[in-house]
């Protein structure tokens, strides 16, 4: 089954001049459990909107949004409340607490749940940043970091709440060609080791290429192409 799966989903915005403009359309689209899934498109095709239906931020003018089995369209606060636990999100510019230490910053997410014990949380932050190569960084701050261990961290924090879809916007757009590279082999690396569903939006298409084994483009909110990488070049 799949683990995301949207159905005719439209989404539109009422734009300062009156007019409206819809920022996706009529998009249906399936992810499978355990996939390495990219989706491309220009400035303005519509992606950070599809991130924003998935995670739960935005909600679809029509059409269904299903994480998990889950429609996001019927939830209940609670519902909604646990399920934000199973998507992990990282962003271009990692977004992580300057003023909290590598610990505290993976930490954060199941803070913030309040259903886990010291000794749980501190076991699955020390997991976490063993599974991005940083366990030696526990007790530093984010200033102390390259961008690239920086954005390990923030994989860290995304995963922490175990969950089952790792959302990713943009992530290597801040980082030069060998951080790139390097960062997409640890994503390669966690989605053979722990399964979880990666979805990574990107306008640049080699990032695709050398990780995703899953593609689809999109244009002015439409999909209007999808295909399977035969042999994503990273390492498997
Ligand atoms: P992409 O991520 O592919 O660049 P977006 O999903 O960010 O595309 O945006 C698609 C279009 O939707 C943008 O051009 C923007 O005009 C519009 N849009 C997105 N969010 C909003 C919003 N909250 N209000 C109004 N328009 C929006
Ligand atoms: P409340 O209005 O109770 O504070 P929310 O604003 O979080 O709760 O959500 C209101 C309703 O909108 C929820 O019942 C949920 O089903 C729905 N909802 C919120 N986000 C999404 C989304 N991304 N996709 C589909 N439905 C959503």
């Amino acid at each position: 089954a799949p683990v995301i799966r949207l159905q005719s989903v439209q989404k539109s915005f009422a734009l300062p001049n009156g007019e409206v403009f819809d920022a996706v359309q009529s998009l249906s689209l399936d992810i499978q459990q355990g996939d390495v899934f990219g989706l491309i498109g220009k400035s303005g095709a519509g992606k950070s909107t599809l991130l924003r239906l998935i995670n739960l931020l935005e909600r679809p003018d029509s059409g269904q949004v299903f994480v998990g089995g889950r429609d996001l369209t019927t939830l209940s606060r609670r519902e909604l409340r646990d399920t934000r636990q199973n998507i992990g999100m990282i962003f271009q510019q990692f977004n992580l607490l300057q003023n909290a230490t590598v610990f505290d910053n993976v930490a954060f997410p199941l803070k913030i749940h309040g259903r886990h014990s010291k000794a749980e949380i501190n076991a699955r932050v020390r997991e976490c940043l063993a599974l991005v190569g940083l366990a030696e960084k526990i007790d530093t701050y984010p200033a102390q970091l390259s961008g690239g261990q920086k954005q390990r961290v923030a994989i860290a924090r995304a995963l922490a709440p175990r969950p089952q879809v790792l959302l990713c916007d943009e992530p290597t757009s801040a980082l030069d060609s060998e951080t790139t590279r390097s960062l997409l082999e640890t994503l390669r690396e966690i989605n053979q080791k722990i399964g979880v569903t990666i979805v990574i939006v990107t306008h640049e298409l080699s990032v695709v290429e050398v990780l995703c084994r899953n593609v689809a483009i999109l244009e002015k909110g439409r999909l209007v192409e999808q295909f399977a990488v035969d042999a994503p070049s990273v390492e498997r």
